[in-house]
């Protein structure tokens, strides 16, 4: 969604609180199609602080889907996002301004898709486990740990030995 503010940049001391929907369906976090399964509207604060600048400042939050980094199983992941920023009059902006670039301003537009997919990539978490004690896959059939062992001879050779057997077996395909 586009919001246009102009009347913010023009008028000292404007100030609104706005509620904005989030749109996506689905978030790419660069690897994964994630669904979101649950969202709430961002409460904005938009604020004219003088000299043509703006405060902007947000929170929200939503619930994506991401697969288990063990066991790859769907996990709902709660994201609560927050955010801070200044922004600057597109026709006021100077060199000295450069730590006010956003890039969800288009002109006098603020996009609030892109705003808000920059802080959920940023908000994440590292790690996604449907539980703590996940016990992953088996890395030879592949089965789901979690419902049980599988009967698989999952010994790991040692890291070293490995390496050296690559190498046979890349010879082997010659
Ligand atoms: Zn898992
Ligand atoms: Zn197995």
């Amino acid at each position: 969604m586009l919001i246009n503010l102009t009347d913010y940049f023009e008028v000292d001391g404007k100030r609104a609180e706005i509620k904005v929907p989030y749109e996506a369906q689905v978030f790419n976090d660069g690897i994964n199609e994630l669904p979101i399964v649950e969202k709430d509207d961002l409460n904005l604060l938009v604020e004219n602080v003088g000299g043509g600048k703006l405060m902007l400042k947000g929170d929200m939050k939503v619930v994506i889907e991401s697969p288990c980094d063990r066991c790859l199983k769907p996990v709902k992941v709660t994201v609560p996002m927050s955010f801070d920023y200044s922004v600057v009059k597109p026709d006021g902006f100077h060199e000295e301004d450069e730590d006010d670039y956003q890039d969800f301003m288009e002109g006098y537009e603020l996009n609030s898709e892109t705003l808000i997919n920059n802080e959920l990539i940023m908000s994440l978490p590292m790690k996604v486990l449907c539980k703590e004690t996940c016990k992953g896959l088996c890395p030879v059939c592949g089965k789901n740990l979690n419902d049980g062992e599988c009967g698989c001879d999952t010994f790991v050779p040692d890291p070293r030995m490995a390496a050296i057997s690559d190498i046979f077996n890349a010879y082997k395909e010659v």
